[in-house]
């Protein structure tokens, strides 16, 4: 692996830099826990859930902040956009998160999507790797043509601790579609039952597993930039924790990338947030803890952050 270490990586970055990112999807088990039904219909966004990017995306911009956006292509299917086209005249950033949200790391075709087994006449005949390409395309022409918002970046639907190392051909599929980088890490940290109150050895593990999350270089040229634990969706969904538990990791988290000039990606879904913290406490949080360490921190999209790794990148003569 072709990596940046986090150490070779530290005398150039001279801030650290934090990342909130929002995949815009639906969620099982929310906004009630006997909601299923979102694995078919990852796109077809609720009221709520829409309202929530929108209003964080106001927040974020009144502080002088980006939210990155991951947008799954259906949504593009919806009667009315304009909440996304008003959050791209903010200046947030919007990624590709493929059509239905196709698991890249896929070996059968019906394995990519629960949409796909219930109706396999919409695959017949496609190999995987012809789903997911497709599944990425039509999303970048989607976006463009019925938002008008040019893709920035992708985000693989799920995480995997493996990422695309030794995936190749995925790498090259992703550099062939226009992208610098793509957002498919999710380091192992250790997790509470759940219910149970997380103890201080699980929130020590996730702040250890922040430097098996710092951004690197693919053979291929493109850039990885992990997601950052802990996710809403382990959190809340799989961990069933409190939002006090939740702020609690988050802050710390942040914390540590300020001291080690290092990157914090946080990874949210409106779809559990408006359930989980209907006062944007966690995206004020971050916000406010960035603010108060002055010019050791920035709030930035992750193109911002890929530009970082390319110039601190050793097999790059260009710079
Ligand atoms: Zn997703």
């Amino acid at each position: 692996m072709n990596s940046v270490s986090f150490s070779q990586d530290k005398p150039q970055a001279s801030k650290a830099q934090i990342a909130i990112t929002f995949d815009l999807e639906m969620s099982r088990m929310y906004p009630t826990r006997d909601v299923m039904e979102w694995d078919y219909q990852k796109g077809n966004l609720n009221e709520p859930t829409k309202q929530y990017a929108l209003e964080a995306a106001k927040i974020a911009q009144q502080r002088g902040e980006v939210i990155h956006f991951f947008c799954v292509g259906r949504v593009l299917e919806q009667p009315n956009i304009d909440w996304l086209k008003q959050i791209a005249a903010m200046g947030h950033p919007v990624g590709n998160h493929t059509y239905d949200h196709v698991n890249v790391w896929s070996t059968k075709p019906e394995q990519t999507q629960f949409r796909f087994q219930r109706s396999p006449w919409l695959i017949r005949g496609r190999s995987t790797a012809e789903i997911i390409h497709e599944n990425i395309r039509i999303t970048t022409l989607a976006m463009k043509q019925r938002a008008g918002i040019e893709a920035d970046g992708f985000r693989t639907p799920g995480g995997s601790s493996a990422a695309l190392n030794g995936r190749e051909d995925i790498q090259q599929m992703l550099l062939d579609e226009g992208f610098a980088w793509v957002s498919s890490k999710y380091p192992p940290h250790k997790s509470s039952k759940f219910g149970t109150q997380p103890k201080e050895e699980v929130f020590a593990s996730i702040v250890s597993a922040l430097q098996q999350a710092q951004p690197y270089v693919y053979p291929t040229g493109l850039i990885e930039i992990p997601m950052s634990p802990i996710s809403d969706v382990g959190a809340f969904r799989t961990s069933g924790w409190k939002l006090p538990h939740f702020l609690k990791s988050v802050r710390q988290c942040v914390e540590w990338a300020i001291e080690n000039r290092g990157v914090f990606d946080f990874l949210c879904h409106p779809s559990i947030m408006y359930v989980e913290d209907p006062k944007f406490e966690t995206v004020k949080l971050i916000c406010d803890v960035v603010k108060q360490a002055g010019d050791k921190a920035e709030i930035v999209g992750l193109s911002s952050i890929a530009e970082q790794v390319r110039k601190a990148t050793p097999q790059d003569t260009t710079q």
